[in-house]
């Protein structure tokens, strides 16, 4: 297997695989950028078919967080690791502990945090043999709350750019999936006054929404549909597809769910419709901006202060991408490239 010839291989700095025979541990962790600082980014636990489809994942998730991290403003590079196998058959206290060991031999050059198959709980006890394990149950533990207000205050400002008005109050919004970031995204729009159309599969959790914030339910097939100002993807990746697109009657798509785009094509089609998209891996920052936060001076509100430059960050994507003509999320990986690699403020 070679790692160079990988479709997703981006001039990535470093990958480290390792193998514990003892503990039946084997991982791979990449770091793709460290222009910025030391690279973070999430462990993924997941029974991958082969240790191909391994490395590609974190090939490409660790050229991702390189971009997410420039674009939220953080002195931080890009790195993501997996670990093949089970996280509900294969996991135990040793391996965890030693994917830790793992993490330490690098030195502080790449900085972990919990991701699929990976819990608080397991963060924590990495943190018993390194200090480079972050997302813990005496800190940041969930970073939900945050990532849900950054897409609130990114919501808003595209709200400004393609509605001309910030104003949350009686905005309508539809909200695909209720789950740690949707039911609080839930919360700050129904405080500020806006509109809720909800879907999720879980009948509980729309009730839930039905009862608190006196949200109209929906079938989880007609949420993209509904009659709305925004819709808000918060449940699973590429909901925007050949499908959905032409269906959708908002004018603004900002919502915290990852890879929203079935495919970059995507992005254009939106455009086409006029309906404006908000990266998602720029107005989803809030969670990772959190993390970074992490330290015996975390607070909350200093937390949300940061997450807060989610907006105008946003706006200024928007700015660029009617002046350029093109997409937003063409625009951002621009700007991310423009830090990174050129070492341009943000605000340039
Ligand atoms: P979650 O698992 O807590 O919630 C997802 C919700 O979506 C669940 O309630 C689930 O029942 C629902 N769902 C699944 N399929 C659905 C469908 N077809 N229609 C409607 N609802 C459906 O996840 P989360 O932590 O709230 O994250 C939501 C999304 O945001 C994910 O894509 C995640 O990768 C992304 N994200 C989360 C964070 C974070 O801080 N939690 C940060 C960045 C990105």
């Amino acid at each position: 297997m070679s790692v160079f010839s990988r479709p997703d291989f981006d001039n990535h700095e470093a990958v480290h695989f390792h193998a514990d025979p003892d503990t039946g541990l084997k991982a791979i962790i990449a770091i793709h950028n460290r222009n910025l600082g030391p690279a973070l980014g999430g462990m993924r636990m997941w029974p991958y078919s082969d240790d191909t489809a391994a490395l590609d994942d974190v090939l490409r998730l660790s050229k991702g967080m390189t971009y997410k991290a420039a674009m939220a403003g953080l002195d931080y590079g890009g790195g993501k690791a997996v670990i093949i196998g089970d996280s509900r058959t294969d996991k135990t206290d040793a391996l965890v502990r030693a994917m830790g060991h793992f993490v330490q031999t690098l030195e502080g050059r790449y900085h972990t945090a919990e991701d699929v198959g990976m819990t608080v709980a397991d963060m924590d006890l990495m943190r018993t043999v390194t200090p480079y394990a972050h997302g813990l149950s005496d800190s940041t533990g969930n970073p939900s709350p945050a990532t849900a207000w950054g897409v609130f205050v990114g919501m808003k400002a595209a709200a400004k750019h393609r509605l001309g008005t910030d104003e949350v109050k009686g905005l309508r919004v539809a909200v695909q999936g209720l789950g740690s970031v949707g039911q609080v995204l839930c919360e700050y729009l129904s405080e500020a006054g806006a509109r809720l159309t909800v879907a999720d599969i879980d009948a509980d959790r729309v009730r839930h929404c039905q009862e608190t914030f006196g949200a109209t339910a929906v079938a989880t097939d007609d949420i993209h549909r509904a009659e709305a100002d925004v819709f808000a993807p918060c449940a699973l990746g590429a909901g925007l597809n050949d499908a959905t697109i032409p269906e959708l009657r908002a004018a603004v798509v900002a919502g915290s769910a990852n890879n929203q785009l079935a495919e970059v094509r995507h992005g254009t089609m939106l455009a086409r419709r006029r309906i404006l998209y908000a990266p998602d891996y720029v107005i989803n920052a809030g969670g990772l901006i959190d993390i970074a936060c992490e330290g015996p001076d975390y607070s909350e509100d200093k937390v949300m202060t940061r997450v807060d430059a989610i907006g105008p960050t946003l706006a200024r994507i928007f700015e660029r991408a009617q002046a350029e003509e093109a997409t937003p999320e063409t625009i951002a990986d621009r700007m991310a490239e423009e830090r990174f690699l050129h070492g341009m403020d943000l605000a340039a």
